[in-house]
């Protein structure tokens, strides 16, 4: 059935080109132990609480993957979303210590929710989801840095992973002391090479107003994370820190003279921020979403986000950043006369090409990550505009070819750089896609001789 974008509730879901559904697993202590302003619940995943809506939903259903995904789906289906093209989301915090049943049995439950179907194991699930009705074409997991040794990343490539999202907060040793991270900045670093050799999208989680941080201090951090190299993430979720009922901190902040930042000391932080990010970069969420009655102190405007964004774009300031240029968030009656803009930057050891299909006022309508350093790796390919029901042809960018024009370019360069061979990290469900490129299985990539 075709889908009217005006009919869909809630469609900023799905305004990127495929709908994420959020799968919560288990809960489990972290092997650490807990961070000073974690939540540490017992009875959901260490870094939620219990009142959040996609939690309440997994609590319900008893954390169930087969469950919780074919739940979803219906919903999804019932409020005008399209589905074809699922976005794989795995919450709780670090999925990668839980025994090795539990992760190979819960993203192979959640196939078989998307297919419809038991499989016998993994790789059948996969395969059968490859030309599924509800396809995974992509799948990120929260992780920490200390948790993607070679071995791990193995797995997460094996899962069907695409992107991984690790806990950074601020990279001070000096704070990760305080916060009792368990993990230091040089494990931020070596995570983030790794993830990034083996193909992934990788994703920060940053905290502004931390103890033992302060304004001036988190900008100057914040600054560096674009300005070394070691650190260049694609993408950031900026969580001010705020002080949870049930997380140490609450007891802990008298002693320490610990005060969370303002509305007014948050908003002028993050829009500082903004500024700082460079056009590789996408802000995903701005503020957790712990409901009032579970905070003893921190910010509480859920929607602060809106303001900050709003309050740049009135001030006319030049915003690089990913979300705020994407051509689903842009007024509608576009110029779409579209162009092709290569950023090359380097990023731990190898060489980052950042290809965006953007028109004249840089709205964006397409973009890939290719990686050259051991090999030519596509990182991400995607084109953006509302999620269209697989083989549904679209008014907007989605199904026009943007993608098989990035592809191509980011061959040509690939080519010109003396690579024989070019590799694409794939959702599961998109690999049919890539073969229709000319793209074969070499697991866990999809390749292409050039
Ligand atoms: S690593 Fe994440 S889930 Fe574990 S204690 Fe720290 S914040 Fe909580």
């Amino acid at each position: 059935m075709k889908q009217k974008i005006n009919q869909i509730r809630k469609p900023v879901r799905t305004i990127s080109g495929v709908t994420p559904l959020a799968v919560v697993i288990k809960p489990r202590k972290c092997n650490h132990g807990t961070c000073i302003y974690c939540p540490g619940g017992d009875v959901v995943p260490q870094s939620y609480t219990t009142k959040s809506p996609a939690i309440m939903r997994a609590l319900n259903l008893a954390f169930d993957p087969y469950r919780q995904v074919k739940t979803r789906l219906d919903m999804l289906k019932t409020m005008g979303h399209p589905t074809g093209k699922i976005e794989l989301i795995i919450l709780g915090g670090t999925f990668m210590q839980y025994n090795l049943d539990y992760q190979y049995g819960f993203v192979k439950k959640c196939f078989d929710a998307l297919n419809g179907k038991n499989s016998k194991n993994l790789a059948e699930a996969k395969k059968l989801n490859e030309t599924a009705e509800h396809r995974c074409v992509a799948m990120c997991i929260e992780n920490r840095p200390d948790n993607c040794s070679d071995k791990e990343i193995k797995r997460m490539l094996e899962m069907g992973t695409t992107r991984v999202e690790i806990g950074v907060q601020m990279p001070s040793d000096k704070i990760y002391q305080k916060i009792h991270r368990g993990h230091c900045v040089q494990d931020v670093i070596d995570a983030t090479k790794r993830l990034k050799e083996a193909g992934f999208k990788l994703g920060y989680h940053i905290m502004p107003g931390l103890p033992g941080s302060n304004p001036r201090k988190d900008l100057k951090m914040f600054k560096e994370i674009f300005e070394k190299e070691e650190f260049r993430p694609d993408q950031l979720k900026l969580y001010p820190c705020q002080v949870v009922k049930t997380a140490p901190l609450a007891k802990l902040a008298k002693q320490m003279h610990y005060k969370p930042y303002t509305e007014k000391q948050t908003s002028e932080v993050l829009s500082k921020m903004y500024l700082e990010i460079p056009p590789y970069c996408r802000i995903m969420r701005v503020i957790r979403e712990f409901p009032k009655e579970t905070l003893v102190d921190g910010l509480t405007r859920l929607d602060l986000r809106k303001d900050i964004e709003i309050g740049l774009r009135n001030k006319k300031f030049k915003i690089n950043e990913i979300r705020m240029r994407e051509v689903g968030f842009n007024p509608k009656n576009l110029n779409q006369e579209l162009k092709l803009n290569v950023l090359k930057y380097k990023a731990s050891g190898g060489d980052e090409f950042f290809l965006e299909i953007v028109n004249k006022e840089n709205i964006l309508f397409g973009l890939l990550r290719l990686r050259l350093n051991k090999v030519a790796m596509i990182r991400e390919l995607h084109v953006y505009g509302q999620a269209l029901e697989l083989g549904a042809k679209g008014k907007i960018s989605q199904h026009k070819g943007l993608g098989k024009w990035l592809m191509e370019e980011a061959e040509k360069i690939a080519k010109q750089n003396k690579y024989k061979k070019i590799y694409v990290i794939s959702g599961i469900g998109v690999r049919e896609y890539y073969r229709k490129l000319g793209y074969k299985l070499e697991e866990p990539y999809m390749a292409k001789k050039l």
